[in-house]
């Protein structure tokens, strides 16, 4: 019974049941001393996996890829992209391989992909591994998008390989087990659309329809169904990100996905002082994807796919492009909606009124101007909200420059006055939108430098606390704090 256990996951393979130029087959590489260094057993348990009652060795052994369950089917997917944007025909899986999808006794369908477990036929150069600290840095940012309540990729497991990867330094080799709605990106489709491959188009087209956008699959025109979806679903992830103050650091068109899910943390990061033009990626050295910049590289991003779907949208040239560009003209307005809810949201707005978008405005600016901590002063407006805090000094303290802010909380103050909702509803409100603990880049470079050392401790208290990022939490002030004075700006590399 046990070893049965063992041995299957369950999975399902549908993406296998594509043609075979879609992906190619792929070997984990041994690890040789693999060691489970965290374990994500709630996700596990809603996956329904067979995991229970293993031991740490035996969860390391399966999630280095050194003892695959017996039914995975491990590939590696096809897929091109736009990097800072150029176009690179061939990338896909250099440094990942899919096990295969699991169906959850709740009936969604999850990838289970192994990410750092060494050379793929796709890997070019690269060395398909991961170094612990990218590894780690996926691990802790991506579970706390979840708990924030945005949609991302998962975190089940990292394991230390015991084995050493060269990058400007000597680091230590880890394999991050993510889980995805799927790993179809909009690169997939441009891959297809690279090599005028109209017959693989439609084929992955009714497999994403099918699997993340069920309702539009019987749709009169599939193609244009999907990108209509997928324009929605990325107006209102982008607009999240917004909300929680998230850099994703490199949107190239490979790391997007059309399940609308966060995908492929490596240089992402939360803001601290809130500014517009904060980017963190050392090789996005032009800010194309800086913090406010990514509503418009999405959009961007969606025009790529809808050009990669033009032959199958119709095969009248100019009819397609109509139909392409009215789906896409919607992104703008759609986004800007939601970031006027998101706003509303954040101020503790019910009612709607003209002057909201411009009352949203000028506060970001006054932060701008302020050098104020985007997290903090948004938490602390609901205390004021709420009438704990009358004159808004807790959001006041926040800004180091409090000209603009005082002239800013005048309006705020007059456009509160005309709510009918209690402010003690609106307040609670306010704390399901502002959220208290981010992974702040200094405690994420603390965790991840002691993790380095083997010290595990600040890894675990951090995915502790940002598990309830909108709850306060007693005795972890120190995980809310700014970071400390005068560090120099912060700046991430590479996840490779
Ligand atoms: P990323 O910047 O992580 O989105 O990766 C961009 C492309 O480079 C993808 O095709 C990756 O699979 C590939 N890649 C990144 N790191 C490695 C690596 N260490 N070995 C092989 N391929 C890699
Ligand atoms: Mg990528």
């Amino acid at each position: 019974m046990a070893a049965d256990h063992l041995g299957r996951f369950g999975f399902d393979h549908s993406y296998q049941r594509l043609p075979s130029r879609f992906y190619a087959a792929a070997r984990p590489a041994t690890a040789p001393a693999p060691r489970l260094v965290a374990f994500n057993t709630p996700l596990a348990e809603e996956m329904g996996l067979p995991t229970e009652g293993l031991s740490a060795e035996e969860l390391a052994a399966i999630f280095s890829g050194n003892r695959l369950p017996g039914d995975a089917q491990p590939v590696a997917l096809a897929y091109a992209g736009h990097q800072f944007g150029g176009f690179n025909p061939q990338l896909g899986d250099g440094r990942a391989i899919l096990l295969g999808e699991v169906v959850t006794p709740e009936g969604r369908r999850l990838d289970i992909q192994l990410k750092g477990a060494g050379q793929t036929p796709f890997s070019r150069r690269g060395d398909g591994k991961a170094a612990l600290g990218p590894v780690l840095r996926e691990f802790l940012v991506s579970e706390a998008m979840q708990a924030l309540g945005i949609p991302t990729t998962r975190a089940l497991a990292a394991v230390l390989t015991g084995e050493p990867v060269y990058r400007e330094t000597v680091l230590q080799g880890a394999v991050l087990t993510r889980v995805a709605a799927s790993h179809i990106r909009i690169g997939t489709f441009q891959y297809f659309a690279a090599r005028q491959d109209e017959e693989a188009l439609r084929l992955l087209t009714a497999h994403a329809l099918a699997r993340h956008y069920p309702d539009r699959q019987e749709a009169e025109n599939p193609a244009l169904a999907l990108l209509e979806g997928v324009i929605e679903r990325q107006a209102l992830l982008v607009s999240e990100w917004m909300r929680v103050g998230f850099v994703h650091g490199v949107m190239n068109t490979d790391n997007m996905s059309i399940s609308g899910e966060t995908i492929d943390y490596g240089p992402c990061a939360f803001i601290d002082a809130y500014d517009p033009a904060a980017r963190f990626s050392s090789i996005d050295t032009g800010s194309r994807y800086a913090f406010a910049n990514q509503g418009a590289v999405a959009e961007w991003n969606l025009a790529r796919l809808a050009e990669s779907l033009l032959p199958i949208i119709d095969p009248d040239e100019d009819r397609a492009v109509e139909r392409a560009t009215t789906a896409l003209k919607r992104f703008s307005p759609r986004f800007a909606a939601n970031m006027l809810a998101v706003m509303r949201a954040k101020l503790g707005l019910a009612t709607e009124e003209e002057g909201d978008a411009a009352l949203a405005r000028d506060l970001l600016k006054a932060l701008h101007q302020g050098h104020a901590d985007f997290t903090l002063t948004f938490r602390a407006l609901s205390d004021g909200v709420r009438g704990d805090d009358p004159g808004f000094d807790g959001a006041a303290g926040c800004c180091i420059d409090l000209s603009a802010f005082r002239e800013w909380l005048t309006a705020y103050r007059a456009r509160l006055a005309r709510e009918t909702v209690p402010a003690f509803v609106r307040a609670d409100g306010m704390d399901r939108a502002n959220p208290l603990y981010i992974p702040r880049n200094h405690l994420v470079e603390a965790a991840l430098a002691d993790a380095a050392e083997g010290d595990f401790g600040r890894f675990n208290r951090l995915r502790v606390v940002l598990g309830q990022p909108y709850t306060l939490q007693p005795g972890t002030e120190d995980h809310a704090a700014l970071p400390p004075q005068g560090e120099a700006p912060y700046r991430t590399f590479c996840g490779t």
